[in-house]
């Protein structure tokens, strides 16, 4: 075994060293989870952190995944899904590096009409948390160094073949090696190969729809307030971040007509700044662009199954959907704290942790959940991303409506926090022991 380097975000040097960076011709562990990504490296983290021994591949290097040039983009992360991080651990390593979401401004082009959401009206937490992709997989990184010999990353390696037994399920890197567990979990991503190995299909359409991703600097403080700004391309969000180095910074997600989006990707920054500002409105003040730009294609996609044997299907692998709500990964969060519960109770009970019931259980309780998500996003994309009249007059009386209706807005901001349905224990802050 040799050990590697994940390089700092702070300040782009090797100084975090992984815990092992497997080497070995052959591994054997209790679950094998396909994917170090935000999905697959918060489960590696939760279940090693059970004393579950877990090994976590993925063909890119986890010293990649942390600079600021690899994932621009950074997560609504819910307040269910904060307690959850809390109680794995990986939130302490997010601390400081996030920005509390107070309120929540919706608004529908030139119209009068809009939503406010503010905390308050619902206690005293905040509706979620903005954090940026690097801080939470640099903290993912952080917390593997704490699990010992729970955990074995093996990296870069691409899983490329599988094979079950009645026992076990055996993984094929690209090298030839191999590795052995009870339970697969696939958190590949939308290109999920294990999926596709398994036999499961998937439905799904592209939007023609591009998501423009950029951290801008900007002179007024934003006051923990996320924008949601509907145009007819699609909608516009200006999200909240913590101040760096004396800098107030907002996170936006720019969705663009596809054939648009690379002309304006193109533009010179102070054109490219000058497109943002019109857009904004003006209220932050004066703008600059930190870092690059990022685009990211959108599509709805849903796997017909979650399950095959002693393989499980989690996070984008098995649901990706329109970021318009910021859920995705909140999703995600949440088969992650499914499939913890369910793992962690079958060993404790000393059951085999593929346990058919236990599949079966994490496919019904999580897929419904996730379909409600992926119906909902893509009724509101296709409701608010144009300029139809009939529509804009509607969807703008509804606004104004639901704005006055205290109870409806009580229950649409407790569904963007992420505390109602049917929760997993450690989402509802409960332990598993
Ligand atoms: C613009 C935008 C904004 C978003 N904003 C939010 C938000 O605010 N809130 C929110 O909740 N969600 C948001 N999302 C959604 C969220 O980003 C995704 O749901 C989430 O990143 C998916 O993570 P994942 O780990 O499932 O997949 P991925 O990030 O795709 O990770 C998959 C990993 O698997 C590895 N891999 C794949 N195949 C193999 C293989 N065969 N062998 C080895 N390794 C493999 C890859 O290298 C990768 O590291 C947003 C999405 C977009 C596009």
């Amino acid at each position: 075994m040799s050990r590697c380097d994940i390089i700092d975000p702070m300040t782009d040097s090797p100084t975090i060293p992984s815990p092992v960076l497997g080497k070995n011709p052959d591994f054997r562990a209790e679950v094998a989870i396909v994917g170090a990504g935000l999905v697959g490296g918060t489960l590696a983290c939760a279940l090693a952190g059970y004393g579950i021994k877990t090994i976590v591949i993925d063909r890119i290097n986890p010293s990649a995944m942390v600079l600021p040039a690899f994932d621009g983009r950074a997560s609504a992360v819910a307040l269910s899904a904060r307690r959850f991080l809390t109680a794995i651990g990986l939130w302490d390593h997010v601390t400081g590096h996030n920005e509390p979401i107070r309120e929540i401004r919706v608004s529908d082009g030139q119209s009068p009409f809009f939503l406010h959401y503010d905390h308050a009206d619902v206690g005293n937490e905040p509706l979620g948390f903005m954090a940026e992709n690097r801080r939470l997989r640099a903290a993912i990184a952080a917390r593997m160094q704490g699990l010992g010999s729970s955990l074995i990353i093996v990296a870069p390696a691409t899983v490329a073949g599988m094979s079950q037994s009645a026992d076990d399920i055996t993984l094929t890197l690209d090298d030839g090696r191999k590795v052995t567990a009870s339970l697969a979990v696939s958190a590949e991503g939308r290109d999920a190969k294990l999926r596709t190995l398994a036999g499961i299909g998937v439905t799904g359409w592209t939007y023609p729809q591009v998501a423009i991703v950029a951290t801008i600097g900007h002179a007024r403080p934003h006051d923990g307030i996320a924008h949601e700004h509907f145009l007819p391309a699609g909608p516009f969000a200006i999200l909240p971040l913590p101040d760096e180095d004396g800098v107030h910074r907002s996170s936006l997600v720019w969705t663009e007509r596809a054939e648009a989006a690379a002309g304006y990707l193109a533009l010179p920054e102070d054109a490219f700044l000058a497109e943002i500002d019109a857009r904004v409105g003006g209220f932050l003040g004066a703008l600059s662009l930190i870092g690059p730009r990022f685009s990211h294609p959108l599509g709805l996609q849903f796997a017909a199954q979650y399950s095959a044997g002693r393989l499980l299907l989690a996070g984008d692998a098995a649901h990706g959907i329109h970021p318009i709500a910021g859920q995705g990964l909140n999703l995600g969060f949440r088969d992650v704290a499914a499939l913890t519960e369910i793992i962690v109770d079958a060993k404790q009970l000393g059951l085999d942790l593929a346990h058919p019931e236990g599949t079966a259980r994490y496919a019904r309780w999580r897929r419904s959940d996730n379909l409600v998500m992926a119906g909902v996003t893509d009724v509101l994309n296709r409701l608010f991303s144009n300029d139809i009249t009939p529509l804009r007059l509607a969807r703008d009386a509804g606004l104004g409506v639901v704005n006055r209706i205290t109870p409806l807005k009580k229950v649409l901001m407790r569904h963007a926090m992420g505390t109602v349905g049917d929760l997993p224990r450690l989402m509802r802050g409960e332990n598993l022991r």
